[in-house]
């Protein structure tokens, strides 16, 4: 048998770093959405002890640097599972992207094989297991949207936004979190209403939602990468309603309601961005298989 699971992206309305732990990580306050946009992942029972990662893209490793990867060794080592599984990755997310696709990979591997291994474990244990990975795997094992506290992983489900459609420019450059991190200046943060934006969604307020999202790691990004300036600049130009970097970047997402404008931003856009895509926020957490 084999379990064929789908690994969504996520992008960030909101997007708050509060300090710096004495652990090195930092404390965040983040709200995540899941969207329609998703790599395909293949679970392939081996007969022998072997995990493999088999995946066309060549910006994604194919050994035990691979998220998906860590999470099948993570249920290996901790249930004493013997079998092996060959792990075909479908990318369809752009790579260091800011859109958690090497996360989001993990947690699908992980709801994955506790159906190919019968473990029968519950999503809270299998995002527990996941922050072992990454802090953004937890959110991915639930997807829907949610608040992230902590490193990220602490996870509180909530409403979805209302319905309308999510551009993502993605300029042809990768950007390493580590990096963004380090150059961001904690002292000088302009924080931005994560609570406002949480009740904005509570009360389906698309207009307010629109006003209020923001991500404190954008400004570093843009500096380092004044491209990504640029086609949030395009983005607004051509008629979003609201315009951000998702996560530590480069992708840029616009949301829009309108069919119309919808095709007058998407064709505007792939005249100079190589990486364009329009999809929908995915509202419900069991959408994910
Ligand atoms: P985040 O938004 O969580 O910071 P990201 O979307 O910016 O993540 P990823 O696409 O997850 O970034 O990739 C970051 C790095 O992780 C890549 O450069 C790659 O080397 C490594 N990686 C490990 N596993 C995977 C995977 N399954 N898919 C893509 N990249 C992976």
């Amino acid at each position: 048998m084999k379990v064929l699971v789908k690994a969504p992206a996520k992008i960030n309305l909101s997007l708050d770093v509060l300090h710096k732990r004495p652990d090195g990580y930092h404390e965040v306050k983040m709200v995540m959405t899941t969207i329609d946009l998703a790599d395909r992942i293949e679970l392939i029972p081996r007969t022998d002890d072997v995990i493999q990662i088999i995946s066309q893209n060549r910006f994604v490793p194919d050994d035990h640097r691979n998220l998906a990867y860590q999470a099948a060794k993570v249920l290996k080592d901790t249930f004493g599972i013997k079998q092996g599984v060959a792990i075909s990755i479908t990318k369809n997310i752009p790579v260091a992207a800011g859109l958690a696709g090497g996360s989001s990979d993990a947690a699908a591997t992980l709801r994955g094989l506790n159906k190919l291994w019968r473990l029968g474990l519950t999503l809270d244990e299998l995002a527990e297991l996941g922050a072992q990975i990454g802090s953004d795997v937890p959110f991915c094992v639930y997807g829907g949207t949610a608040v992230a506290t902590g490193r990220g992983e602490k996870i509180m489900p909530i409403s979805s936004p209302p319905p309308c459609w999510v551009i993502l420019a993605k300029p042809s450059i990768g950007v390493s979190t580590a990096e963004v991190y380090r150059n961001l200046k904690v002292g000088e943060i302009q924080h931005p209403d994560v609570d406002g934006m949480v009740e904005a969604i509570e009360r389906q307020d698309y207009a307010a939602i629109c006003q209020l999202v923001g991500n404190v790691l954008e400004e570093v990004t843009l500096k380092m990468h004044p491209e990504v300036a640029h086609i949030k600049e395009q983005m607004k130009r051509f008629g979003a309603d609201a315009v951000l970097m998702s996560g530590s970047g480069p992708t840029v997402f616009g949301l829009v309601q309108h069919d119309s404008r919808l095709q007058r931003i998407y064709n505007g856009l792939r005249g100079f961005c190589d990486q364009v895509f329009a999809v929908r926020i995915l509202g419900e957490q069991n959408s994910l298989d």
